[in-house]
């Protein structure tokens, strides 16, 4: 797709931990040339650096709880402000409480964002999924122990190592799916009630829901 003649694309990806949302979210945003914009592969990113504020962060993670919508702010602000943000962008994991939509909303402007999408996936589904995920701690591809990388456990797409992340114990897994139940859906809801978000079933084929993504952000935008 011609990134200089096309429109600007803008997208949200939602979904509760394990829902598939960090696959599907790097398949998008190759899609549409656009970047990937993780706030989960941030701050773990700051987490691996070793910063004081990587620090803070990894007690909040590991714990389960959200970082404050304040930091939150500051950091998407500074990366949607990037020069290859320019022309579009697909944000994963954030917004993920009332506030952050609010504050990205007053950010981009009431035109400024195009499609969120939420991929529906039943609880007890997640559960058995997170506690097999596998993710590569430098570039964050995901893999799990039904489908591991073709060397265990390195990753195929960065050569980086492949590991289970601190925060998908059981219990914080249980904390995080409380958090977003009581944080998230009501920001997912409000995208809804201005007729900005597209439901789509995340069981089935990987392939298939790529497909049906694409197609729902190709009909909305082209
Ligand atoms: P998951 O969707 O499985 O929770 P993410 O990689 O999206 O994984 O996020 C991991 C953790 O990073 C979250 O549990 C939370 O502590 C923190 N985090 C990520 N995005 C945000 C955000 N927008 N606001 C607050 N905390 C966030």
């Amino acid at each position: 797709m011609e990134s200089t003649t096309r429109p600007p694309v803008r997208l949200l990806v939602f979904g509760r931990q394990g829902a598939g949302k960090g696959t599907q979210a790097v398949r998008l945003a190759e899609q549409f040339g656009v970047p990937h914009i993780s706030t989960g592969d941030m701050l773990r990113a700051a987490v691996r650096e070793g910063t004081e504020f990587g620090q803070r962060a990894k007690e909040i993670m590991d714990a389960g709880h959200l970082v404050s919508d304040e930091v939150m702010l500051g950091l998407i602000s500074e990366r949607l402000a990037q020069p290859d943000a320019v022309n579009g962008w697909l944000l994963d994991g954030f917004p993920r409480t009332l506030q952050q939509g609010k504050d990205l909303m007053a950010l981009t402007g009431a035109d400024g964002i195009d499609l969120a999408l939420d991929l529906d996936v039943a609880e007890d589904v997640v559960v058995e999924r997170i506690s097999s995920r596998r993710v590569c701690s430098s570039c964050g591809a995901n893999y799990s122990v039904q489908v591991p990388p073709t060397s265990p456990w390195t990753c195929d797409v960065c050569g980086g190592e492949v590991t289970q992340r601190d925060d998908d114990t059981e219990q914080a897994v249980r904390e995080r799916l409380a958090t977003y139940l009581l944080q998230t859906v009501p920001v997912v809801k409000w995208f809804e009630e201005q007729g900005l978000l597209a439901t789509v079933d995340g069981v089935g084929d990987r392939d298939e829901i790529t497909n049906e993504l694409i197609s729902l952000v190709t009909n909305r935008l082209f």
